[in-house]
């Protein structure tokens, strides 16, 4: 997850919308895995990541978090992210060739790198991380080209809704100061969201719209 501390240190200063170009193409990280190791529990997922995965998967959401996804505390939510194992800490679907074995339904996080988000004033811009990927053949690409996602503008309207959704949360429940009433929303947001299972036939901006609309009136 990226931190909105102390951007200017990890940045080039620009800000960036999916129409731009930024020095983000890696050719197909021909011999590297480096972004898939030793990212501890950073790689959170958000809703739209673990139905992806389910689906390519064929698994249920219970499994996916079980086997692959384990909960952590995320300033004050709890949330799925990928599993890291062995001595290295590799990415539990980084396979023995050093290739993601689930490419084709890998999360947002992976898409983006070595993108990251910058939310701020309502909306969000991409940001390109400066230390994060030492290789150094990178090249200009259409940040929409890069983040090879179906229906973008789709999903960067799910991505800053499901931030603000959390950030409102978090600030709901600081001035609540009730851990109770904090414990109770935090199950509601992991049942709703992510383990009530999504029809792998329908539309999933569709479904997801309607829960984010309940939890919007809930939260109140
Ligand atoms: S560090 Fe860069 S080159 Fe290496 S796998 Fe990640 S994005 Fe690809
Ligand atoms: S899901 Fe794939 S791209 Fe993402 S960290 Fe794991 S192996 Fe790397």
């Amino acid at each position: 997850m990226l931190r909105q501390e102390g951007i200017e240190e990890i940045w080039d200063g620009r800000l960036y919308t999916s129409l731009d170009m930024a020095k983000a193409d890696c050719h197909g990280c021909e011999g590297c895995h480096t972004c898939c190791c030793g990212m501890g529990e950073s790689v959170v997922l958000d809703p739209l990541d673990v139905w992806r995965l389910c689906t390519h998967l064929h698994i249920s959401q219970e499994e996916l978090i079980g086997r692959y996804a384990p909960l952590g505390y995320v300033d004050g939510c709890i949330l799925p992210h990928l599993a890291m194992q062995g001595a290295d800490e590799r990415c539990i679907f980084l396979n023995e060739e050093g290739r993601c074995s689930v490419h084709a339904a890998r999360p947002g996080f992976c898409r983006m790198f070595p993108l990251g988000r910058y939310y701020h004033d309502a909306t969000f811009h991409y940001i390109l991380q400066i230390h994060e990927c030492p290789c150094p053949t990178r090249t200009k690409i259409k940040i929409k080209k890069w983040l090879d996602t179906p229906e973008l503008g789709r999903y960067e309207a799910f991505a800053l809704s499901w931030h603000d959704l959390l950030a409102d949360s978090r600030s709901v429940m600081q001035k609540a100061g009730e851990p109770e009433m904090e414990k109770n929303w935090n199950m509601y947001l992991l049942k709703s969201f992510y383990l009530q299972p999504y029809s792998t036939e329908g539309d999933f901006y569709e479904e997801w719209e309607g829960r984010l609309k309940k939890a919007r009136q809930l939260l109140i």
